[in-house]
Formats: C-alpha cells, structure tokens, sequence
C-alpha cells in the first residue's frame, strides 16, 4: 500500500496543537514559517480553552517560586524532577507577566491588583484567573498576538496521521486536512503539543480532541514515552450523565464549597484540617469510597458562594442550569473524572524527545514538573513556560537541521474510515479503561484490561485513526500501571495500597518492534530546604 499525497509543503517548523502549549511555541518562533495544525477551530480546540481555575505563579506578596516549588513537590509523590520544577516556578512569573503584557485580562481587586486565589495544596493564593473562563482567556490572548504574523500558516481541523522520518530524525507530518486533501509537511523540526488523553476512559471533563493522539504518534515514530500511569482524576465533575462531564472548577472548595453525602454529613469530615482542599487524588479517592458504598456526593456552594454563583463561577452556573440545576439553591451531584496527564512523551528541560527533530510542550509532554500528581493550575504555566523553552531549543537547533534533499519515504495512511466497528471498539477501550485502570487498579484488573484491550485494537479498521490512536494509548497506560505494583500519587493500586521505597523510579517504555520496552530510571533527590529553590 503506498501513501496518495494531494500537496507537499515546506515549513521550518511544524506544530502540532493550537492550546495553550503549541500557541506559545508558535509565539517564540517568530519570523520563522511555521505550519500549525490543529483537529478543530482555534481558540476552541484541546483542553486549553476549558480550562477554569486558573494558572498558578508566584506573583502574590508573601510568595516566592521556592514555596511555589515546594508545593509542586509536595504534591508529586516523590518523582518530580526538582530541576524541571525549579525552571517551571523561576520562569512563571515572567511568563505572565508577557501574557499580561499581550492583552490577557485577568480578575483584578477593587485596588486593581491581581485578584489571586488560593486552590488546594497551594500554601499561597496565587492563582490568577478569569473568572471561571482563564483557559479561554489564556488562548485569546495568545492567539490574538499571533495574529497575522507573517510565516505563520494556520490549517484548522487539520488531523495529524503520521510523523514522517528521514533515517533517525522526525522529518514533517503527514496530515488530513479540512477538505479530505491528504498533505505531507515537511520540515526540519517537529513540535507535538497535542494535549491530554482525557477520552481514552468512559469518564472525562476532557473535550472530544483529547485521545491522545500526539502519544501515539510519538510511540509509532519511536520516541520514548515516561510516567503514563499517572493520570489525575479530578474529584469533582458534574455527575449528570453528560460526555465529557462538565468540571466543577476546584476554586470552589477553595471559596468554601463542601462535599456532603445526601444526608447532608461531609464526606471529608475525618481528612484534617484541609479537608476538601487536600490533594486532588485523595478527595477523588474519599468520593470514589462514598459512591461505591451506595452514598451519593454533592457538592454544596450554597453558603459558600450562594447568590454570587453566576457572577463568580458563569461556566460551572451555566453548565448546572443546563441539567437543570440551580446551585444556589440546591448542592449538586458529582463523581471523580479522568482529568489530566502526568505523564507523556519523555523531554528534557528543552523540550527536546528521545527522536531528534522532534520536541513536545504541554501535557502531552513529560517534563517532570508534576511527577506522580500535579498540583492545580501547573498545567497551563507548563505549557507557557515550557513552550517558551521548546521554541528557544528549535530556534538554536535550526541552524544545524539541515532540509532533505531528496524524497521521504512515508509511512503508510489508510483511507480514512470511522465506522461501527471502530466506535464499538472505542466505547470498550474507554469503559474497560474507566474499571480497570481507574481511579482504584489492581493487578488482576490490569491484566484483563490488557488483554481485552488487545481484543479491542485488533477489531479497529486501519483507517480508523484516532481510535487506533486511542488504543495504542490505553494499552500503553495499563501497561505501565502494571509494572507498578505500589501506590504513588495518583496511581492507587488497592493489592500494593503504600508508596514502596525502591519503586522511588520512574517508568519509561520504549518501542521495540512494536512492542513497550521497559526501564526505570531513579529520580533526583529532592532538595533538603526550600532555600535549595531561591
Ligand atoms: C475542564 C478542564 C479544566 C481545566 N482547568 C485547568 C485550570 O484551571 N488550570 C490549569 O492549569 N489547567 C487546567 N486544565 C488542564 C489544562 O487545560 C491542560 O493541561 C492544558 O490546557 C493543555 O494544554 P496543551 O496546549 O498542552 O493541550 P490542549 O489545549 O489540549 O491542545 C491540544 C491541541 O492539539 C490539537 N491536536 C490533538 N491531536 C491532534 C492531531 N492528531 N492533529 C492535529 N492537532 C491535534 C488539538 O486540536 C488542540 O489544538 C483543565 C483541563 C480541563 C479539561
């Protein structure tokens, strides 16, 4: 089977994403040409612009980027990288300040000072935020800078298929675009920011985009993939059958909002002084224990925030008042979702992957600032920050990446093809996923889910790509939850309930023959003092 190609392009730099992450990269490499792709319309497409909460910096009085490093650690179980962390805090603060200074508008006080809110494991306030909508605010603001600029060219809903290599080196993108056309971009780098893979399981806040498309073309390209098995599950999605399920932004617990069970008793009545504001995997799990009791969770706002809910939290009041519900009079019912991706394709403080010519920013990458979980609002100052890096790294590297000279040799593309088949096979893929690779996984759950996620990615038809994609990714996720047999952050194995001092390592594959390969790797000792950071 050979590929049919409708158009050959020539870019520097090809980028694959158009959030937060691939924005920022794109922005850094002015004067450059650069062909960003993206699945659907920009400003609208990935987990950017649904982003609620905010974006963590240390900004406020009283804040500095070493407590701001020592809450990401804190939070990491142990496997954050101390290094990417340290870069990820020093340089927020300035990544900011040039979103600010792009037109970003963010919440202010009546003083007009940043209006910083405090979220969970956060020992300060400083997250800034637009109202409920920074994700949205975050991407306008990029885009709008990004504007005309001239060696930029722009193809929305434009579905990357394939990497293309040139020997060892990432050489362009194979890609369908809008019309059908099939095109192959070449290019002297590669940039993958294809976002989450919040839709490989059953229950997700995550938009449709997220299948995880950028890992699979990564595996498939060769690169190594690092700490797949942590997946955050965000504790509270509106649980009203909607897919995905609307997020109900954590700033709420940090207005007050609590978590109740149907007879009005606190579900987190037992963790502590920080109760709804303790970490993200330990709420999700206390949510997970009371549903699977036959309890019911709702979160109750009504004191809390009350009338001020639709000034205050629009995206989370609107999407209520879409199921019907009125959350400033009754509390709302929620469930634990697949949020967030710790780990990704394998970089290193550049960006740099294991395949030369490609780079990664965002959460399809694996940089180790977030470890075995991530603390809230981190996500978006990665992509700024480390899209910055990753645009700093190619600009340097373009000098010395030569354009081929002659034609590549392209990886097969089946015509394209979604059909009941690949849907069935999708639908398995992500309730296998949700059961067995959840929230609670044990050894046995984890090797019935790999074999019927075997079972399912062999009835997919090879046209069928995202959902190809989508089972590469799932397998590739239960793989790694096995070969971990403790709990560690967000990874909860109920056979090896405790975080094992020798399994302080992280857990790479690597393709071999189509098949993972797997190391470990140990992690950098993390600094005695806070002092290490400033
Ligand atoms: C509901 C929700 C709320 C959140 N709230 C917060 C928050 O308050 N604070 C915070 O820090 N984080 C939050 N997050 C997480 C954060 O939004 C993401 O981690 C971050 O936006 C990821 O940015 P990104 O640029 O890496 O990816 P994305 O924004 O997901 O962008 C991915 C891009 O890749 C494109 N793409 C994917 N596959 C392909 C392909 N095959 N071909 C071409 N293009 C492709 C997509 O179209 C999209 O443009 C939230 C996430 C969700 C879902």
């Amino acid at each position: 089977m050979t590929t049919r190609l409708d158009a050959v392009r020539e870019a520097d730099v090809v980028v694959l994403g158009a959030g937060a992450a691939g924005l920022s990269v794109a922005l850094g490499l002015g004067g450059r040409r650069v062909d960003l792709l993206a699945k659907g319309p920009l400003g609208r497409t990935g987990n950017s612009p649904w982003a609620q909460g905010g974006i963590a910096g240390a900004v406020g009085p009283g804040d500095s980027p070493a407590l701001h490093a020592a809450d990401t650690l804190a939070v990491a179980g142990e496997l954050a990288s101390p290094a990417a962390v340290a870069r990820l805090t020093a340089e927020g603060p300035e990544r900011l300040a040039q979103l600010l200074a792009l037109g970003a508008r963010f919440d202010r006080d009546p003083s007009g000072q940043l209006d910083l809110a405090r979220e969970a494991a956060h020992s300060r306030a400083r997250v800034l935020h637009a109202r409920d909508a920074t994700g949205a605010e975050v991407v306008r603001a990029l885009g709008a800078s990004l504007g005309a600029r001239s060696g930029l060219s722009v193809f929305e809903r434009a579905f990357a298929l394939e990497l293309v290599r040139d020997g060892g080196r990432v050489a362009g993108v194979l890609a369908r675009h809008a019309d059908g056309a099939v095109v192959l971009h070449r290019a002297r780098a590669v940039v993958l920011a294809t976002g989450g893979i919040g839709q490989v399981f059953a229950r997700t806040t995550n938009p449709p985009e997220a299948t995880g498309d950028g890992l699979a073309l990564a595996w498939r390209a060769g690169a190594r993939l690092a700490d797949l098995e942590f997946v955050q599950f965000h504790p509270t999605a509106l649980d009203v059958g909607a897919d995905p399920m609307p997020l109900l932004t954590e700033a709420l617990r940090g207005a007050g909002a609590t978590l109740v069970d149907e007879a009005g008793q606190r579900i987190l009545a037992d963790a502590g002084p920080q109760a709804e504001l303790l970490p993200r995997d330990v709420v999700a799990r206390a949510l997970w224990s009371a549903l699977a009791s036959g309890r019911r969770a709702l979160l109750d706002a009504r004191e809390a925030v009350g009338e001020a809910f639709p000034d205050r939290f629009p995206t989370v009041f609107e999407a209520c008042r879409q199921h019907g519900l009125d959350p400033r009079l009754e509390p709302i019912p929620v469930a634990p979702a697949a949020h967030y991706h710790m780990g990704g394709v394998d970089v290193d403080l550049e960006g740099r992957t294991s395949v030369p010519g490609l780079w990664a920013a965002g959460e399809v990458a694996c940089t180790g600032v977030h470890g075995a979980n991530r603390l809230a609002s981190n996500s978006l100052l990665e992509a700024l920050v480390f899209g910055a890096r990753v645009a700093r790294s190619v600009v340097e590297a373009l000098p010395q990446l030569r354009r081929p000279d002659h034609a590549l040799e392209l990886p097969c593309v089946a015509s394209a093809r979604d059909d009941e088949a690949a849907a069935a096979a999708v639908a398995g893929i992500r309730r296998v996923m949700w059961e067995k690779v959840g929230l609670v996984r044990t050894g046995e759950g984890l090797r019935e889910a790999m074999a019927a996620l075997e079972a399912a990615e062999e009835s997919i038809p090879p046209g069928a790509a995202e959902a190809r994609n989508r089972a590469t990714v799932a397998r590739l996720v239960a793989t790694a939850a096995l070969a971990r047999p403790e709990s560690r952050g967000a990874h909860f194995r109920a056979d090896h309930p405790l975080a094992e001092t020798a399994w302080r390592r992280r857990i790479l594959l690597m393709p071999e023959g189509g098949v993972p390969r797997l190391e470990t790797e140990p992690v950098a000792a993390p600094p005695a003092a806070r002092e290490a950071y400033a």
